[in-house]
This record gives structure tokens, C-alpha cells and sequence, in this order.
């Protein structure tokens, strides 16, 4: 398979092209594969196609229960996007150690308490 082309990350065939579709106020995305040509029963020959759902640019519903936006397929840096997010997050964090400390004592005051019931169960 050559480098250049464009694999369909549903169905894993190569696809024709990306096209963009309109389902109320939402836009997203389908994959088109060309399946060759068919005649239709009047006799006409149409362009025989199947299309792959690839969603919205950025996943919005999904989106608003984080701290930052998921990219769809067709954002190509959505993986470097991410890890951007992640290190300005932990800066945030950094600025303001104090909060990080009480979150961090938290989290080890549970796990030590966890541990010792564990421990006292097995005696
Ligand atoms: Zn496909």
C-alpha cells in the first residue's frame, strides 16, 4: 500500500475522499469509498458509493465533561494537542503548589487508610 494514501480508520480501505455533512445544527464527517459504477433501474449509471461515519472535528458532547477538547480523526496533531493540554495543566498545578499538597496529602491519607484496613483483614 502506498504511503500517500488515505486509510478509512472504520473499515481500514483505503477511502476517496472526506466529506463534510450537515445533521441539524451539527457538522461531521464521512469517509467516501468509491465501489465502482452501477445501473439504477431506469438504466441510468450512477457512481456506486459507501460511506463511513468519522464524527464531528471535535467530540463537543464528550468535550464538556473534561478539562480539555477531544479532537476527532481529521485533527492530524490531536495527540500533541493533548500532551500540550497535560503539561499546561500540570504548570497550573505547579503555580499553585499549595493546592497540589492538600490534593496530594488527600490521596495519601486514603491510600494509608485503605492499606491499613487491608492489612488489619488479613491478620
Ligand atoms: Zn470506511
Amino acid at each position: 500500500m502506498m504511503s500517500s494514501e488515505k486509510v478509512c480508520p472504520r473499515c481500514g480501505q483505503p477511502y476517496s475522499y472526506i466529506e463534510k455533512q450537515r445533521k441539524g445544527d451539527r457538522e461531521y464527517y464521512v469517509a467516501v469509498h468509491y465501489l465502482g459504477y452501477e445501473r439504477t433501474s431506469n438504466g441510468k449509471i450512477k457512481k456506486k458509493v459507501r460511506k463511513c461515519y468519522l464524527g464531528p472535528i471535535n467530540y463537543e458532547y464528550v468535550t464538556r465533561l473534561h478539562n480539555f477538547t477531544l479532537h476527532g480523526y481529521l485533527v492530524l496533531d490531536r495527540e500533541l494537542k493533548y500532551l500540550e493540554k497535560i503539561v499546561q495543566e500540570i504548570e497550573e498545578l505547579r503555580r499553585n503548589q499549595e493546592k497540589m499538597i492538600e490534593r496530594l496529602d488527600k490521596i495519601v491519607n486514603l491510600l494509608e487508610y485503605f492499606h491499613r484496613n487491608f492489612m488489619e483483614k488479613r491478620r
